[in-house]
């Protein structure tokens, strides 16, 4: 069957900064040169003496620049502080419906940064401290964020759904000094006590002091001798604060993330280097316009959200839109109410969301006017053919490109995605580098793979501007992780992908979701993607469970959207499975099943699956979205 291929529309290719493939020729004669470029639009100190150097697997991007990214978001933004002044920045939508919508233009924003950097500095902190960021989704976790910045002090947000023991592991490895937080937040309906947890989660660490948010207005337990509310730390305090003049080697932020085998990795982020690749990538992909409303369902506490909820629209002068609660809380609809509420024009989600919004059926989004939408982008995962195709044509009425952005925690930024005004878009596939990124996709010899045959995606120098320059307080960690499979002069981010021969590429899974079964190498991934050809299931999750004379079996959970006989269900997914893969990758089991367990950023938890599967200790489970899915899960495990 003949491939789909799609390009941007005339009207979107109008307003497009990007519109021609010599943009992608330009970068590729000196993707050094090319950096230069674009970094020299932005503000800095003092420019920079050497643009890339490199001492393998250590390099350095603007090397002997001072820079600091809340100048360029504020008075040295690209656009001019003046034109940008009494915009809209960020809008706060709460998860209580009856509670008001905040908006904050980019002066509100600085006012609020400063004020916070004064007493930020008033308690202590100092330039290369590291301060936590224990916040939901309210203003000031930006706030915060930007405040730390703006002092040159390092921010290390976690996740607030995270326990108070996942809390404690990451304070230590960033060696926070102070503590933001709150007395607490809504989600689903409830109200969570997230000081409670905070408190717990800073016993025994090197927290000296906790600034506490009032959100909720709850009962919260006090400690005199470290906590200080919020407002009132920053009541007194001046709302001007010069930014520090940072150097590009100076760590912006540092983001904890699990690495293989459950490593520990606190990853850092340098100034230089991400607020170039911050500030292009979302300029290129999500084409930030100054009357755009951009709008990323990501949590803060990870990368995503960061440098496109936060970062990145900033930096380009836009305004973005940061939300509370869950995207289908009360309704599974409420995701559509505030596109529609706030003319929001580009969106940008998840695999497993767009594949929850399908299971729904577009049925719920008649009510509703999504016509502001221009641009439709999705990150994660895996985004499934079928699911390309639902979100291009049911939310976006095939006007809106789709651009599927491949990257990670360590690259910071975008690494691969078709232009959103270039094109062209192929369902399935995440598309060709980003220019001035060069990529390959590697046999286990480290030999070129041709067009279609699979093997290991690597990034080649000089990589890209905002590449993890080391994970902080473990260089050990830093060389084996990503600089060993093959060699120092070779960035390795644990995925497999296939190019067609264009070169446009698709992610098929992590080489470790790899499972070996009568010694044939099989990723889970691609057995999900085989069952998501079905138009009778939206989500599917696999995993490899142990078998005495395999090696390792299948075992599959899935959630269909018709109510038909479990076993009817059951035979289709097995007959696809042997269909588009083979009798060797039959499951062992297969649980149809209403739910998936997920995070809060809607990644299924797999690992999780497997445990209960095994009947092994599940662990953590604060971080678990939707708990009720273990149940049922559970139930059907014994049955
Ligand atoms: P994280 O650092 O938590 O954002 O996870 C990064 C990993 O998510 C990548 O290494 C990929 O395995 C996966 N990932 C991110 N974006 C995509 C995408 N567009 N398509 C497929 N997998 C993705």
């Amino acid at each position: 069957m003949k491939e789909k291929i799609y390009l941007p529309s005339k009207e979107f290719k109008k307003k497009a900064w990007i519109k021609n493939k010599s943009f992608y020729k330009e970068a590729a004669e000196n993707p050094v040169k090319f950096w230069e470029k674009q970094a020299k639009t932005l503000f800095w100190f003092k420019k920079w003496s050497k643009t890339f150097v490199q001492n393998p697997p250590y390099f350095q991007w603007f090397k002997g620049g001072r820079i600091n990214i809340t100048s360029n978001i504020f008075e040295n933004n690209v656009l001019g502080f003046e034109n940008i002044k009494n915009k809209v920045a960020l809008i706060w939508e709460p998860e209580p419906i009856e509670e008001k919508t905040i908006r904050l233009t980019y002066n509100d924003l600085l006012r609020k940064v400063n004020s916070l950097a004064n007493a930020l500095k008033k308690n202590g902190v100092k330039k290369g401290d590291t301060v936590g960021i224990y916040l939901p989704m309210i203003p000031e976790v930006v706030v915060s964020m930007l405040a730390c910045a703006r002092i040159g002090a390092i921010h290390s947000v976690i996740f607030s759904a995270f326990s108070s023991q996942a809390l404690k592991i990451r304070l230590e490895a960033a060696k926070a000094k102070i503590l933001i937080t709150a007395d607490g937040y809504y989600r689903r309906g409830k109200e969570i006590n997230l000081k409670e947890k905070a408190d717990e989660g800073i016993k025994g660490t090197g927290v000296e002091k906790v600034l506490v948010v009032k959100r909720t207005d709850s009962q919260i337990n006090w400690n005199s001798e470290k906590d200080i509310w919020y407002e009132e730390a920053i009541r007194e305090e001046k709302d001007f604060c010069p930014a520090e003049e940072t150097k590009s080697e100076d760590i912006l932020f540092i983001l904890p993330e699990s690495g293989t085998d459950g490593q520990f990795l606190p990853i850092y982020h340098t100034m230089g280097g991400y607020t170039v690749q911050a500030y292009c990538t979302g300029k290129w992909v999500f084409n930030y316009r100054l009357e755009d409303v951009f709008w990323s369902t990501a949590d803060i506490g990870w990368v995503s959200a960061h440098t496109y909820n936060c970062y990145s629209p900033l930096l380009n002068g836009a305004t973005f839109l940061i939300f509370e609660g869950a995207i289908d809380w009360p309704d599974p609809d409420r995701w559509a109410q505030i596109i529609q509420e706030h003319a929001v024009t580009s969106f940008y989600t998840a695999p497993t969301a767009i594949r929850m919004f399908m299971k729904h059926g577009a049925e719920i989004l008649k009510p509703y006017n999504l016509s502001s939408l221009n641009l439709l982008g999705s990150v994660g995962e895996v985004l499934n053919e079928e699911a390309w195709q639902w979100y291009y044509k049911e939310i976006g009425k095939e006007k809106c490109p789709v651009v599927d952005t491949w990257w990670q925690t360590e690259t910071g930024s975008i690494v691969i995605s078709s232009l959103p005004g270039v094109g062209p878009f192929k369902p399935g596939f995440v598309g060709l580098p980003l220019p001035g990124i060069k990529t390959d996709i590697l046999d286990e010899d480290g030999k070129s793979c041709p067009a279609g045959k699979k093997g290991n995606l690597v990034l080649l120098p000089p990589f890209c501007p905002s590449l993890l320059t080391g994970i902080y307080n473990d260089d050990k960690k830093y060389r084996e992780v990503y600089w060993s499979k093959y060699g120092s002069k070779i960035y390795c981010p644990g995925d497999t992908a296939i190019k067609d021969k264009k070169g446009m590429i698709k992610i098929t899974g992590r080489a470790d979701d790899m499972i070996k079964i009568a010694g044939h190498r099989l990723t889970t991934s691609e057995m999900e993607r085989a069952i998501l050809k079905l138009s009778d299931f939206v989500e599917a999750a696999v995993i490899g469970v142990p078998d005495s004379i395999k090696g390792e079996i299948p075992v599959v959970f899935a959630v269909s959207r018709i109510s038909e006989e479990e076993n009817s269900l059951e035979k289709e997914i097995a007959e696809q499975i042997k269909k588009e893969i083979g009798s060797i990758a039959l499951p062992k089991k297969i649980f149809i099943v209403s739910d998936l367990p997920k995070t809060r950023s809607n990644k299924i938890m797999r690992l999780l699956l497997k445990n209960i599967f095994l009947n092994e200790d599940a662990g953590d489970l604060s971080n678990v979205s939707n708990p009720d899915s273990i149940k049922e899960i559970k139930e059907k495990i014994i049955q």
